[in-house]
């Protein structure tokens, strides 16, 4: 038996819809939350009660959305914020869930996620690219390189999309995403969509605040004309070092901001860290900024290790680590 249901569309104007079931772990869930806003949308937005964020995060740890959406255009996704703003029903929205840990007991409300094609568009005019905010950063990457762009090579092995990207200015390599940015497209929580220039979207180091209240539908990149075979041998030497210095289990990336004094992997290294475990929650052995999901981890050994790493390193060496990984959700349903 699937652990979420796709809620059908049979309800019809006027109806009180009848609560709809998923069913998790053997219970059953009634959602007539997702069961009234199915039947506002575009027959192609998948609306999904009781689902596994675990399976939507790269940690791979967490327990479900009350409700997931994924809107099959703009239309929808104003629909299921005006929705929702009228209920007061919260909302959150997920990328590819590549810095984010989800706790146990998971997500109140809805949950939206840009995954339709609608949203993950990229197109070159000139020096100019134009990408939707579902689009993968790999996919941007590649295509300016097509191009013959350079200057977005460093997105290559950023495992997220543009959204992801403009809430958390995420960077690698001395470059970041407002860093190349030329201007912006966003829905306000009212559910009005509008276009801005990047100098006026104020961000700092690995977050634009902005974005806690508006969505990002689209970012328009500048590169500078380059050589395709020049950014090709830069994405690989990127890929290559990402290779050397990170692990291939399970993670959400960085666990910590990079404090100003020094950055957090190598203190954590310093610290004798790298290897502690609890449960299925490890600090990674190859680098010591990742926490990793050796299998099987539950969202409270992760963060019980996020804990036990910031208390030796307030203690040993007074630095307070504050996490890069948004940490979302409920300890317990
Ligand atoms: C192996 C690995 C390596 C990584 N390397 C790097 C790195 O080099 N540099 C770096 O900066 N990060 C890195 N990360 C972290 C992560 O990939 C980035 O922060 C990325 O930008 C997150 O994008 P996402 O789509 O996965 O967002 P999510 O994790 O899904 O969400 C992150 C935040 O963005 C918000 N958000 C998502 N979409 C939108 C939207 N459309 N509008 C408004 N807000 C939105 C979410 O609500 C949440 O607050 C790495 C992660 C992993 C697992």
């Amino acid at each position: 038996m699937t652990a979420t249901a796709t809620i059908r569309s049979e309800t019809r104007p006027g109806e009180v819809p009848a609560p709809v079931a998923a069913t998790a772990g053997g219970a059953t869930v009634f959602s007539p939350l997702a069961a009234l806003l199915k039947p506002r949308l575009s027959a192609a937005a998948v609306v999904l009660a009781c689902e596994p964020l675990a399976r939507r995060t790269t940690l791979k740890v967490g327990g479900p959305a009350d409700v997931y959406v994924e809107p099959a255009g703009e239309t929808d996704l104003a629909e299921v914020l005006r929705f929702c703003r009228d209920r007061a029903v919260p909302v959150r929205i997920l990328g590819r869930g590549s810095n984010l840990l989800v706790r146990d007991g998971g997500v109140r409300g809805v949950v939206v996620c840009l995954a339709a094609l609608a949203f993950a568009q990229v197109e070159v005019q000139g020096p100019l690219l134009r990408a939707g905010a579902g689009a993968r950063l790999k996919q941007v990457a590649a295509e300016a390189r097509r191009h013959a762009l350079t200057g977005l090579e460093f997105l290559e092995g950023i495992p997220g999309s543009v959204g992801g990207a403009l809430r958390m200015n995420a960077g690698a390599h001395q470059a970041w995403t407002f860093g190349v940015l030329e201007r912006v497209r966003w829905m306000t929580p009212e559910g009005e969509a509008e276009e801005k220039p990047a100098s006026a979207v104020p961000a700092e180091y690995r977050s634009c605040p902005a974005f806690r209240t508006n969505l990002a539908l689209a970012a328009v990149f500048r590169g500078q004309p380059g050589d395709e075979a020049a950014i090709q041998a830069r994405m690989e030497a990127f890929r290559r070092q990402r290779q050397e210095t990170q692990p291939r289990e399970a993670s959400a990336g960085c666990i910590f901001k990079n404090p100003a004094t020094i950055p957090a992997g190598r203190l954590i290294d310093e610290l004798g860290l790298k290897g502690t475990r609890i449960g299925g929650a490890q600090v990674s052995t190859v680098h010591g900024n990742f926490i990793v999901n050796t299998g099987g981890a539950t969202a409270a050994e992760v963060l019980e290790l996020i804990e036990w790493v910031r208390v030796e390193a307030r203690a040993k060496r007074a630095v307070e680590l504050e996490t890069e990984v948004e940490i979302v959700g409920e300890d317990s349903v």
